[in-house]
C-alpha cells in the first residue's frame, strides 16, 4: 500500500473526482477525510469507505469560508492525529459568455476555485510544517489551467490562477519536504459536467450530442471523456512521490487534448 499511515484531505470529495480519490486512497491505507458543503452525501461517501474496513470521516466545510476551512482541518488533526496530503478539489461551473455574467457568479467562482485553494492550504500547510514530515499538496487543475474555451471565463481564470498557487507553494514549502502540484483533467462525466452539457447547447444553439462530440471532446486522439479513475490514478502518483523531484507541476490527463 502506498499511502499507509498516512492522512489525507480531501475538498469536494462527495461527488465525481474527489470521491474517487478518496476511495483510491483509503484502498492505499490513507485515513482520508470527505471535506464538502454536501455532509449527507459526503457522510454516504465515508460509510461506504469505512464498510470496506478504512477509516473515513465526513466534514460540512464550505472552502470559501475561513472559519469552516480551519475548524474542519481541526476536526481531522483531531481525528487522525495529522495532516499528510490535501487535495483541494471542490469546484462548481457555471455556463455564460462574459458579457452576461454577473459580478457575483464571476466572484464565487474565484472565492470556491481560489479562496479555497487558499484556505485549505493554508489550514493543512500549519499542520504540515509543524509535524515536520513534509506534504503532498495536490490542486485539481484541468486542461483548463492551460486552455480556454468560450462561455467558462471564471474557471479558466480560476484554473490558470491554480498552477502559481502550486508553484508558489512548491518553492515555500520545499525545504521542509511539501511538495505541491497540479492535476489537469480533460471532461470526465460527473455532476459538473452532466449540468454544463444543456447548458452550453443553449447558448451555442447546438445539440447536446454535438456539444459532447463537437465542444468537450473534439481535441481528445481517441474521442473520449476521461474517467474518475484516470484522474485518481494520477492523484496517488503525486501524493505518494517520495521526494521533492516531483514539485511544482501540472499535469493533463486528458485523452491527448492540450498536449505539451
Ligand atoms: P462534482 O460536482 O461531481 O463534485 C464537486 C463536489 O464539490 C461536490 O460534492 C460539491 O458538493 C463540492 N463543492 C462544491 N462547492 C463546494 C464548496 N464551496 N465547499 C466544499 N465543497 C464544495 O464535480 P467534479 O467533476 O468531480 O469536480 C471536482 C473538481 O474537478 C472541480 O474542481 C472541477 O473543476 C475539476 N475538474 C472537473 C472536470 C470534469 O470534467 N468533471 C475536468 C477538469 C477539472
Amino acid at each position: 500500500m502506498q499511502l499507509s499511515g498516512k492522512v489525507a484531505f480531501i475538498t469536494g470529495a462527495a461527488s465525481g473526482i474527489g470521491k474517487q480519490i478518496a476511495e483510491l486512497f483509503a484502498v492505499e491505507g490513507a485515513s482520508v477525510v470527505i471535506a464538502d458543503l454536501n455532509l449527507q452525501a459526503a457522510q454516504q461517501a465515508a460509510a461506504q469507505i469505512t464498510a470496506s474496513g478504512a477509516q473515513a470521516l465526513a466534514i460540512e466545510v464550505d472552502v470559501t469560508d475561513e472559519d469552516q476551512v480551519n475548524a474542519g482541518v481541526e476536526a481531522a488533526v483531531k481525528a487522525f492525529g495529522g495532516i499528510d496530503i490535501l487535495v483541494s478539489n471542490a469546484g462548481i461551473q457555471i455556463i455564460q459568455p462574459v458579457q452576461d455574467l454577473s459580478y457575483a457568479d464571476w466572484k464565487k467562482m474565484l472565492a470556491i476555485h481560489l479562496d479555497g485553494a487558499f484556505l485549505t492550504t493554508k489550514a493543512c500547510l500549519k499542520h504540515m510544517y509543524a509535524q515536520g514530515r513534509g506534504g503532498s499538496i495536490i490542486y485539481m487543475g484541468s486542461v483548463h489551467s492551460k486552455e480556454a474555451s468560450k462561455l467558462k471565463a471564471p474557471y479558466v481564470t480560476a484554473k490558470h490562477g491554480l498552477l502559481g498557487l502550486a508553484k508558489t507553494v512548491a518553492k515555500e514549502g520545499g525545504s521542509a519536504g511539501i511538495h505541491a502540484n497540479v492535476i489537469c483533467p480533460g471532461f470526465v462525466r460527473t455532476p459538473l459536467v452532466d449540468k454544463q452539457i444543456p447548458e452550453q447547447a443553449k447558448e451555442l444553439g447546438i445539440s447536446e450530442e454535438d456539444v459532447i462530440q463537437k465542444v468537450m471532446l473534439k481535441d481528445t486522439v481517441d474521442g473520449e471523456f476521461t474517467s474518475t479513475e484516470d484522474v485518481a490514478r494520477v492523484a496517488l502518483m503525486f501524493a505518494a512521490f517520495p521526494s521533492n523531484a516531483l514539485t511544482g507541476q501540472s499535469l493533463m490527463v486528458s485523452h491527448g487534448w492540450g498536449m505539451e
